[in-house]
């Protein structure tokens, strides 16, 4: 991956940048990589030569690597920071990082930093539970140490102290830690073998020449069209609908009118997974948009 410095911000920052932090050792996959789309992970690995990234557009991900420094420097005596933990798989080696291992007398507990905003942390995040759950069962499989809980410590980039003193379902203060459900070993171990089995069969469909497994509409992050009643002389909708038909009817009552908010799929439209420009999928539903 190129990392470009098209702000001219300082060359440490671009040093920083274009260092490895996520590296996954010796193993073949990383927990992060087993629980992302098989999709991305597979045109990341076929185009990394060719893809680019601005530093200026890095600031979190750079946020995160100082926040891991400043952690570790911090840790408590009952702390086990940043160890990485490798573990085989039938012939596969499986490597992950974990922040945080707080021990105490009844067993660990495994906490994660993660870098959000208000809106997303009030969305669901299977992702978070599947990889802190796979770090419990790092944990205990491989040291043999028992998992007593997994969290996340969540830092919101976006927090407002006005929108916390209005709303009673955002968050209250600008760092939550989110308890998170702790799978039994077996139900984990399922699931690792089948993410496994998923990025081996889009292995072998791309040394094929086949078409890549698409990503769903959960891994693609789309957003619904949604269908707002408003009325001419007011700012805000009067109220938002999943469906045109109930718009329909309230905008008829209100003498208002119908704005459709066109739906979509975000994380191929703001290229978040980074490989938009070779996915066939995307290209695919662009042109499709492009011939209605
Ligand atoms: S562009 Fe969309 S469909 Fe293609 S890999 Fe990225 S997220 Fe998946």
């Amino acid at each position: 991956m190129k990392i470009t410095n098209k702000h001219n911000v300082p060359e440490t920052l671009v040093a920083l940048a274009s260092r490895d932090y996520y590296s996954k050792g010796r193993a073949d996959y990383s927990v992060t990589e087993i629980i992302s789309p098989p999709r991305i992970q597979r045109l990341r690995r076929q185009h990394h030569e060719n893809m680019e990234q601005d530093v200026s557009d890095m600031l979190w991900q750079l946020l995160g690597s100082a926040l891991h420094v400043v952690a570790e420097r911090g840790a408590a005596d009952n702390h086990i920071t940043e160890e990485r933990i490798i573990a085989d798989i039938g012939d596969v080696k499986l490597s992950g990082a974990i922040d945080i291992q707080r021990v105490t007398d009844e067993g660990i507990i495994i906490t994660d930093y993660k870098f959000t905003s208000a809106w997303a942390l009030r969305q669901d995040k299977p992702e978070w539970e599947a990889q802190q759950n796979i770090y419990a069962w790092l944990v205990e499989k491989v040291k043999g140490q028992k998992v007593i809980g997994v969290q996340i410590c969540a830092l919101i980039r976006d927090w407002s102290r006005r929108e916390a003193s209005v709303k009673a379902d955002y968050p209250q203060a600008p760092i939550q830690v989110l308890e998170l459900p702790l799978w039994p070993l077996e139900k984990t171990e399922a699931y690792i073998k089948e993410r496994i089995e998923a990025h081996r069969m889009s292995k072998v469909q791309a040394d094929w020449g086949d078409e890549l497994p698409p990503c769903s509409d959960d891994d693609r992050w789309v957003r619904e069209t949604k269908f707002a009643v408003k009325r001419e002389g007011r700012k805000t909708a009067i109220r938002v609908f999943d469906t045109q038909h109930e718009a329909d009817e309230l905008a008829e009552k209100e003498k208002g009118y119908v704005e459709v908010r066109k739906g979509e799929a975000i994380r191929c439209t703001g290229n978040f997974c980074g490989v938009a420009q070779w996915c066939s999928q995307y290209q695919q539903s662009l042109k499709e948009a492009n011939d209605e």
